[in-house]
């Protein structure tokens, strides 16, 4: 899933691409796609794209009339395995990854695809002065990045709860997901199962320090990300998915463990005291 470094490199592209462009047609040919009713979709016909941007990890794409009437914005949720590109030429109707398609008056597309079988991702049309009480975005946290404030970090994290989990949830802190929160907790050499109401101020401020390595991710991309956004990312992961690789930084063997195809990495001998940790008895707590 596409997290909060990917998502602000794909709209300052899509910003970069469309700002000015004007909207010929929109459709959902995903109809579990589109979650407005109100406005229409149609609404959007005719405006031209003012701004793209990202709320934690969602984008959000503004159309603004030019006139008096309020900015419209599509809100999209990619879930695990949706894409929002610019293509040079439209969609056939027959591509059944297509979820919303946003046709421009100068022939190109954007489009949010969804890999897969699963019609999970969605997005929504609201007016622009809605969006800061739509659910989805009113129950978010504060930003990982750029980093909140050392003692904000601290209050959002004094939770009974492990650091995997917590850094994960959107309410507490948002933009974070599966990937960088390995990089984060290695990072920060933490091990994932520490608590967040148990972190001491020196942890807290490793931990605030560690979200650098977004701050990395978003210069790497970058360099690297021209105008086309690549349907994977060329992600810089220091030890997620690296199992049995040698820890970048000590030479230790990273470890990992496994929980319902998924999986968590970390250095033993700097985020766990050395423990190699057991799958079984773990793998309930990341649920
Ligand atoms: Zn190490």
């Amino acid at each position: 899933m596409p997290e909060l470094p990917e998502v602000e490199i794909a709209t300052r592209r899509i910003e970069r691409a469309l700002r000015g462009a004007e909207v010929e047609s929109a459709l959902a040919p995903g109809m579990v796609a589109l979650k407005s009713v109100k406005p229409p979709l149609d609404a959007i016909v005719g405006r031209t794209v003012t701004g793209v941007r990202r709320v934690g990890k969602m984008p959000v794409v503004a159309f603004g009339d030019g006139g008096d009437e309020d900015e419209l914005v599509l809100l999209v949720h990619m879930m695990s395995a949706g894409r929002l590109q610019v293509f040079a030429k439209r969609a056939s109707l027959r591509d059944r990854r297509s979820r919303v398609l946003v046709r421009l008056a100068d022939g190109r597309e954007l489009r949010l695809r969804e890999f897969g079988t699963k019609q999970r991702a969605w997005a929504k049309l609201l007016a622009a002065e809605d969006l800061e009480t739509e659910e989805m975005v009113a129950t978010l946290g504060p930003e990982a990045w750029p980093a909140p404030p050392a003692e904000q970090l601290a209050a959002v994290l004094d939770q009974p709860r492990h650091l995997h989990l917590l850094l994960r949830d959107q309410r507490t802190i948002t933009g974070i997901g599966r990937s960088w929160v390995d990089e984060i907790l290695w990072e920060a050499r933490l091990s994932p199962f520490k608590k967040g109401a148990e972190l001491s101020t020196e942890e807290v401020e490793q931990l605030h320090s560690a979200l650098a390595v977004l701050d990395r991710a978003i210069d790497h991309y970058e360099e690297v990300i021209g105008d086309e956004i690549p349907d994977k990312m060329p992600m810089p992961l220091q030890v997620h998915r690296r199992e049995g690789e040698p820890c970048p930084r000590c030479g230790e063997t990273i470890a990992a463990i496994h929980y319902a195809e998924r999986i968590t990495c970390y250095c033993p001998k700097e985020q766990t005291g050395g423990k190699v940790l057991a799958d079984r008895r773990l793998s309930r707590l990341l649920k």
